[in-house]
Formats: C-alpha cells, sequence, structure tokens
C-alpha cells in the first residue's frame, strides 16, 4: 500500500510500505478519509525523536484520523460496514493498571499511531479496535472527524479545570491545542477567554471563536489585560498550550487567588515554575497528557453545534502531495493553524 514513510530524520517518501494487519474479532479494517499534521509528526521528520521516543526504523506517519468502516470483525455488532467514524490513536493495554484504574492514557505499553515504533495511518487503511473507533453523525466531516484528536486534549484539559458557567480563563498559546482549548474551555462554560501569542494572524482567528480576547504579548502585558476584563481579581483558570520556557515561568501572575493552571503544551526541556507565586494563591496545578475517553463528548459537542472546528482547518492537500504538504508545516508558516491531508477515494 502507498504510504507516508518517515524514512529517517529529515526524509520522506510517498512509496509502497506493505504493513501486515489481521483483523481480529473484536477489530474493524478503516478506509482513511482525512488525516491531519500533527506537531509531533512534524517533530519527528525534522528531529528524528520526541524525548525517548527515537525514529530508528521506517515509520507511516499520522494519527489524527478519520474514516469508513470497510470490513468488522466477527464480534463487532456496534459498528457496520459504511459507517462514518474517527479512531482514538492509542491502544493501551486493557490488562494493565493504568487501564483498570481508568487512566489508559498513563498505560506505559500504550501502542500509540506515529510514536516509534507503531505506524501510523497516512496510507490508505488501517486495522483498528472497534473500541476506539467512534462513529460520527451525518452532519459531522471527515475534517472535523479528523479534529477529534487534538480536541480531545483541549476538551480533557477543561475537564481537569473543572470549568464552571462564567470562569474566566487564560489560554496561552494560540496553536492548534491552544486553539481547540479555547474551544472546549468555551464549550464548558467560560463567560470569556483570554489568548495570548505573538502571532496577529492566529489571534485573529482565535478572536472569531467566540467570547475571546485575544493579547498579543509583544506589544501588550498579559496581567494587564487580564487585569483590564477581570476588574483586577484576575483569571480562574490559566491553560498553558505554549510549552513556552518564559510564559511557564509567569504563569501565576495573571491568575486569582485560588485559581487553577493547567499545564497542556510540552515543553522540549525542563523548566521552572515560581512555586511561592503558586502559593500565596494556593493555586491547584494540574497536568494534562492526551486524553482518556473523551472521544463520546467531543462528537457529540460537534454534532450539536456547541464545538465549531472549521475555523482552525487553515489548508488541505492531497494524499499525492503529502510530502510537500510536510515540508510546508515544517517551516511554522504564520497564521496557518491546522493543516491536513485528504487521502483519495
Ligand atoms: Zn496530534
Amino acid at each position: 500500500m502507498q504510504a507516508l514513510v518517515l524514512e529517517e530524520k529529515n526524509r520522506l517518501s510517498l512509496r509502497d510500505f506493505p504493513v501486515d494487519e489481521t483483523l481480529g474479532p473484536r477489530d474493524v479494517r478503516i478506509k482513511l478519509k482525512t488525516v491531519g499534521i500533527c506537531g509531533s509528526d512534524v517533530h519527528y521528520y525534522t528531529h528524528g525523536a520526541i524525548g525517548p521516543f527515537v525514529v530508528r526504523e521506517p515509520m507511516i506517519l499520522g494519527h489524527e484520523a478519520s474514516g469508513i468502516i470497510e470490513e468488522v470483525g466477527a464480534d463487532v455488532t456496534e459498528l457496520a460496514v459504511g459507517d462514518r467514524v474517527c479512531m482514538e490513536p492509542g491502544i493501551p493495554d486493557p490488562a494493565s493498571r493504568s487501564t483498570r484504574l481508568g487512566l489508559y492514557n498513563l498505560d506505559p505499553a500504550v501502542r500509540f499511531w506515529a510514536t516509534p515504533p507503531i505506524h501510523g495511518v497516512l496510507r490508505p487503511s488501517v486495522v483498528h479496535p472497534a473500541d476506539f473507533t467512534f462513529k460520527l453523525p451525518d452532519n459531522v466531516s471527515f475534517a472535523a472527524g479528523a479534529m477529534v484528536e487534538p480536541l480531545a486534549v483541549g476538551v480533557h484539559g477543561a475537564t481537569k479545570a473543572q470549568v464552571k458557567p462564567g470562569d474566566i480563563a487564560i489560554v496561552i498559546g494560540a496553536g492548534p491545542i491552544g486553539l481547540v482549548t479555547v474551544l472546549a474551555a468555551l464549550a464548558a462554560g467560560c463567560a470569556r477567554v483570554i489568548v495570548s501569542d505573538v502571532d496577529d494572524t492566529k489571534l485573529g482567528i482565535a478572536a472569531k471563536l467566540g467570547a475571546v480576547t485575544p493579547v498579543n504579548v509583544s506589544r501588550t502585558s498579559l496581567v494587564e489585560a487580564t487585569k483590564a476584563e477581570t476588574a483586577g481579581w484576575g483569571a480562574d483558570i490559566v491553560f498553558e498550550c505554549s510549552g513556552n520556557e518564559r510564559a511557564a515561568a509567569a504563569v501565576f501572575e495573571p491568575l486569582c487567588p485560588g485559581g487553577k493552571v493547567v499545564f497542556i503544551g510540552i515543553p522540549l526541556e525542563p523548566i521552572r515554575y515560581d512555586v511561592s507565586g503558586g502559593q500565596i494563591k494556593e493555586v491547584r496545578v494540574e497536568h494534562v497528557f492526551r486524553y482518556a475517553h473523551v472521544y463520546p463528548r467531543c462528537v457529540a459537542m460537534l454534532a450539536s453545534g456547541a464545538i465549531d472546528v472549521s475555523p482552525l482547518i487553515t489548508r488541505t492537500f492531497p494524499f499525492s502531495a503529502s510530502v510537500a504538504a510536510f515540508e510546508y508545516a515544517a517551516t511554522s508558516p504564520a497564521g496557518e493553524v491546522k493543516i491536513q491531508i485528504e487521502m483519495p477515494d
């Protein structure tokens, strides 16, 4: 099958790549329709590794996906051939202690698409467990279905923050994960979300997502802008989605007493933050790693209109141009949020 293969750091090819997959009784075979390019895919391409995960042999990229079921295993009754679906890319060990505790995203043995040595899904079809495959209603497009993966991170973050109706939140960073967190925070009940970045185009997209105050921190102080929105009190929640060392170091400053911080962006190096600054406000700090069983909520919000991800999809390439799509994504083009690849019919 034709696949987008990361041969090694900085070398991609679109080529025939046989993947031997057998359909188990609880599996489905899915024909891929749309696959989003994630920052992690681009990072494996440009750096060959993320932390302990090193690309040692050719690997197919892509993990944000939607498709159509073309075959179902003997014991699958809840899905049928022809169903439009999105897929959760991480498969935990069902018997692991993490999984049994409901923390399956933290299972050390999780097998996650396009995380070495597991192949991703920039290829015609994939076999996947039915338990991690979710039906899309007719009014949710394949493009939106492929956005459920990043959206799930924002929804998991908003859940961890225990958003209350009328909260005022800050989202630091207007990249794809920052913007899905804005959508999740608003859908969870935030009265307003203050979004900080240095890219005016991305802030412009953020501003169109609802009750959003964009703040370009190259010109304006986030603390001052937050004071102006909260009568000097501070924000109830800060979602740190930049992974940026300086942003993280100052994360408690715009927060109200008793507020919450959720670390979502992944710093590339260990970073410092101001513990005493958090203590004098008795801040609750949460950390997020991917998500656990929020896909049904994400799909339900896309179907009801509570969340619209379409403003975040800024460019689409055909599969035949997927090497060019990655070369383009690797330049971190200003104003691009989510770049997707459409698979051929
Ligand atoms: Zn992703």
